[in-house]
């Protein structure tokens, strides 16, 4: 039976959820207060991440706690005074990485985003984007020896149970996989299942121009203004009210501003991070990740796109791109980093939740709502693996994996 819906927020995930409703015969609009794809969809380091099967977790071994608290690497930064209000949502953080819980987590996690390519694959060929996509893998690079010969076994085992195609490259491997870099490296992880896209918002502008070849709209409106109305929900957008029967909350790292006043108390915070681009001469062929010092160089159309690890902020504090600044730093240890392309650093923020899974499913307390949000570190990956879960419950099918961790009634009582 075809439905009315909204689905609320036009980043990778709502853009995907919209789709999915619509290729399944509904009405569907799609409202967000600017053009699609501008956030967080916008600003990732544009990996189709096949080989994260697990979330990334929060330390547990005292070292790695207090290398963090003593702002000692540069994959973390934090501001001291937002610490008080995160403190519980980290503390159940800390609690849900405790290693029995999280090897759940994992085997959740793996199921789903097993899933990412050929979700990602099937919209791809449909909107005609393959001139965006590499499918070349990405290396994560070490320094030091020691830290690389232990990653290497790590992954290894971690591909030999997920079926993962890595590739382990010592330094003279490294060096003939990507010539363009300076010999810095002791070696790297050469993840080959992932794909690699070379301008991570065009790619969703793509999947939007297939939604509206397919008959979906989109509108400008503000996804606050969300009422519960007798016939269903209701928004206000620039063209006037829309109502519709169902109503899909998209909203990335935004998702708070609707679910806290409509009562909903998830564990949702933010990873903050920052990019630039760079003009690089010779360009690197894959993104890599410097794991020791906490940043990834990703070739983009733009330039080569820096990017950084997790700042612990309020979600709309100003920006202190402190990681970024180190990050360059290292960068030009590892490549030729020319001059800077944007005059600023772009920020955004990961929409975490603090059982590093995704919140997919029905409203627990409101009729016909349902939740698509808190994607963390993967949601340009999943973006098409969790739309199709949340379109297949709205159908009332079986889904195609069990909705079960993903449900946000595992937050009731
Ligand atoms: C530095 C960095 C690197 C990353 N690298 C990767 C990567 O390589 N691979 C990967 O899979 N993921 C990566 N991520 C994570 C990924 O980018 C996010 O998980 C994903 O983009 C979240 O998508 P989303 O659609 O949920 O949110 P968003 O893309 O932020 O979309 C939310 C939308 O909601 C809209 N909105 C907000 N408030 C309102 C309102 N009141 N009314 C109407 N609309 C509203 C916004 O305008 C926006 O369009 C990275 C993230 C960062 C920060």
């Amino acid at each position: 039976m075809t439905k009315d819906i909204l689905v609320l927020g036009a980043g990778m995930v709502g853009v995907c959820t919209a789709l999915a409703l619509r290729q399944r015969g509904h009405a569907v609009v799609l409202v967000d207060r600017q053009a699609p794809g501008k956030e967080t969809s916008y600003g990732n380091a544009g990996i189709i991440q096949r080989e994260a099967v697990q979330p990334y977790a929060f330390p547990r071994e005292w070292m790695a706690v207090l290398r963090v608290i003593t702002r000692q690497g540069n994959d973390v930064h934090y501001h001291p005074g937002a610490l008080a209000s995160l403190l519980p949502t980290l503390a159940r953080y800390w609690r849900e990485s405790a290693p029995t819980r999280y090897a759940g987590t994992v085997t959740a996690y793996s199921a789903l985003i097993r899933h990412c390519l050929t979700e990602h694959d099937r919209l791809i060929t449909l909107a005609g984007a393959q001139d965006l996509v590499s499918k070349s893998g990405w290396l994560q690079a070490y320094r030091r020896n020691l830290p690389f010969e232990q990653a290497a076994r790590a992954a290894t085992t971690v591909a030999q149970e997920h079926g993962l195609d890595c590739r382990i490259l010592d330094r003279a491997g490294l060096a003939a996989t990507e010539p363009a870099l300076h010999d810095a490296l002791a070696g790297a992880i050469h993840w080959r299942d992932p794909w690699t896209i070379a301008d991570p918002g065009e790619l969703v502008n793509r999947y939007v121009t297939l939604f509206e070849s397919e008959g979906g709209i989109i509108r400008r409106g503000d996804a606050t203004t969300l009422k519960q109305a007798s016939t269903g929900w209701t928004v206000t957008t620039d063209d006037g009210p829309l109502t519709a029967a169902h109503a899909v909350i998209a909203l990335g790292p935004w998702a708070p501003a609707l679910t806290k006043p409509l009562g909903y108390r998830f564990p949702l915070f933010v990873k903050r991070g920052y990019h630039r681009h760079y003009a690089v001469e010779p360009m690197p062929k894959l993104p890599l990740l410097d794991v020791e010092n906490g940043l990834m160089l990703a070739p983009m159309k733009r330039g080569l796109r820096l990017t950084t690890g997790a700042e612990f902020a309020h979600h709309d504090a100003a920006p202190t791109p402190v990681q970024l600044v180190r990050a360059e730093r290292y960068a030009s240890e590892l490549v030729q980093l020319g001059e800077p392309v944007e005059p600023t650093p772009w920020l955004g923020a990961r929409p975490c939740v603090a059982d590093m899974k995704p919140i997919v499913g029905r409203a627990p307390h409101h009729r016909d709502l349902w939740f698509n949000f808190g994607h963390a570190h993967q949601g340009f990956t999943l973006g098409p693996a969790t739309a199709r879960l949340v379109a297949e419950l709205i159908d009332g099918e079986t889904p195609y994996i069990d909705p079960l961790p993903y449900d946000p009634i595992r937050f009731e009582g």
